[in-house]
């Protein structure tokens, strides 16, 4: 993870400038159906926007099929909370019996405001079912400022639900009322997929975004005595690589 200022960017560590940006739906949705090994291929240096959510990921893969291999996955279950916080965000992640996600967010925008949204089981047919489908959003006035800083190209009411200083542009309107909520709980996951392993503890977001979600990840690196790792298989030789991916922060 090389850059969070409006998409996640993953770089190869043997070679820096591979690059491969806008792959946070996508993760997210390979990250909730639990799928760790996959091979994606594509011909440009972002993953399409699709609809602006992740959805069409999830219909892809459960188009493609998953296999079940037969190796014991761990789990990375948190023993005691790990807490970061910065500039009135806050981003917690505690000991619970399953992987549960509670979110807010504040926007002094007439159409957002205040949104909250929990999930206390999250897994495949939740994630499909409660998050999938919300969409990206963004602001008219960023829009110059996202071409500029070369984001957003394709970015239109297609793939993204634009508000002015008002109200929501598209005609068709939300998915959801609370979408906008909705949809940070998946840049959460697409984020929290870089770990590598799935999650059993609580995550609580206050007013998160790409950069608190990726100090939580970068805190939980850190604190290993915070965590244990459960349901290894003793037969198989660890090769997981726990060292951090990347250096926080490289944002614009
Ligand atoms: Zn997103």
């Amino acid at each position: 993870m090389v850059s969070t200022s409006h998409a996640t960017t993953i770089a190869s560590r043997e070679d820096r400038r591979l690059r491969v940006t806008t792959v946070e739906h996508l993760l997210a949705a390979l990250y909730a159906l639990e799928v760790n090994n996959v091979r994606v291929e594509l011909d440009g240096p972002e993953i399409p926007a699709m609809d602006g959510s992740a959805a069409p990921f999830v219909e892809l893969i459960r188009t493609a099929g998953i296999f079940e291999q037969n190796v014991a996955r761990p789990t990375l279950r948190v023993l005691r909370p790990i807490e970061v916080a910065n500039r009135g965000r806050r981003i917690r992640i505690e000991p619970a019996r399953n992987f549960q996600v509670s979110y807010t967010i504040d926007f002094e925008h007439p159409a957002i405001r205040h949104q909250a949204y929990s999930i206390d089981c999250l897994d495949a047919d939740s994630f499909e079912r409660e998050l999938a489908s919300a969409r990206t959003f963004g602001f008219l006035h960023e829009v110059s400022a996202l071409l500029l800083a070369g984001f957003a190209r394709g970015g239109s009411l297609e793939n993204t639900v634009v508000l002015d200083d008002e109200r929501v542009l598209n005609t068709d309107g939300l998915r959801w009322p609370e979408e906008f909520v909705r949809h940070k709980m998946v840049d959460l996951l697409g984020d929290l997929a870089l770990l590598g392993l799935p999650l059993q503890g609580r995550v609580e977001v206050e007013r998160g975004g790409h950069e608190l979600h990726q100090m939580l990840v970068q805190a939980i690196l850190r604190t290993p005595d915070a965590w244990s790792l459960v349901g290894e298989d003793p037969a198989v030789p660890r090769d997981l690589d726990l060292t951090p991916r990347s250096t926080l922060p490289d944002t614009r």
